[in-house]
């Protein structure tokens, strides 16, 4: 069965394109769950002889923030980032910590600003293992129904309450649900946030099964993918479960496992973005930017 997940909005926008001139490519995320498990894209397979990579455990920070939203990173490089949304959560966020620990791979957590007040031991301790930090709202709304002071109120509670627990203040956000506007995406500019998606994900929320959330996650991996998992929101038992299935096999395809941050620092410096640029077709990818963005998954 393949399912459209991605559902992206019209596509008018007014900023000048000179600055969007690094917009990369929005893809319509689909979903093939009969695919075998060993399907890989044909980027994977050029890197399948390799040895197990070594992570870059060392988070690269960029200067600005994206003046686009990120969907993808560099997809000259086999990397991936492993984001975790919803928590912290004391019983699964753990579970994840321990995993990607036994795999010495570092990820991201967009957190919850009100969790992060519940449960600062768990994000210190996500800090602490090497992990990034992101902000995703104070309260989980919906932020693109917000008014400009009602986003920026839940955008500066989070990182706030982030940089008083880690002493380290956010440079990413996430918008819950995946919605948001060009109001939601000004305010997170304002306060030198990147604004990350993502092109890689299992609706694990909906917990289906172990192998299932392994199946969709690897089938959609690719160079540059950002990958979508939650450590809170509810029952996530199946997601810790699954997560040393996808590792092992993404490991074995010659991925390597980079934070957030690594990924932006990849795009930034990477000079490819013409290539990424001619992909398109388009001489301008300010057309892409879509007005408003909604992924109704969580
Ligand atoms: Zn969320």
């Amino acid at each position: 069965m393949c399912s459209l997940l991605g559902i992206i909005g019209a596509v008018t926008f007014n900023a000048d394109a000179s600055t969007l001139n690094l917009l990369p490519v929005i893809h319509l995320i689909t979903s093939n769950d009969n695919n075998d498990l060993q399907t890989t894209s044909a980027n994977a397979q050029i890197f399948r002889r390799r040895a197990y990579p070594v992570p870059r455990q060392t988070p690269q920070i960029i200067a600005k923030p994206f003046d686009y939203p990120v969907f993808y990173g560099n997809t000259h490089l086999p990397e991936i980032a492993l984001t975790f949304d919803d928590g912290p959560n004391p019983v699964y966020t753990p579970q994840v910590l321990a995993v990607l620990q036994a795999y010495t791979i570092k990820a991201t957590f967009f957190d919850v600003g009100y969790l992060v007040k519940e449960y600062p031991n768990i994000v210190r301790q996500e800090f602490l293992q090497g992990h990034s930090i992101g902000n995703h709202s104070w309260s989980h709304p919906e932020l693109s129904r917000l008014s400009a002071t009602g986003i920026l109120s839940q955008l500066v509670s989070t990182s706030d309450a982030i940089q008083s627990v880690t002493g380290s203040r956010p440079t990413i956000f996430r918008p819950p649900y995946g919605s948001f506007n060009r109001i939601v995406f000004a305010q997170a500019l304002q306060q030198k946030l990147s604004t990350i998606l993502w092109n890689d994900e299992a609706r694990d929320w909906t917990t289906p099964g172990v192998n299932v959330i392994a199946r969709r996650i690897l089938n959609l991996a690719r160079n540059g993918g950002i990958i979508l998992l939650h450590d809170g929101g509810g029952f996530r038992a199946q997601t810790a479960a699954a997560l040393p299935i996808i590792i092992t096999a993404l490991q074995q395809r010659g991925f390597t496992f980079v934070t957030i941050p690594q990924l932006l620092y990849d795009i930034a410096t990477s000079g490819h973005t013409s290539s990424v640029l001619s992909a398109t077709g388009t001489s301008s990818l300010a057309v892409l930017m879509p007005t408003l963005v909604v992924w109704k998954q969580e």
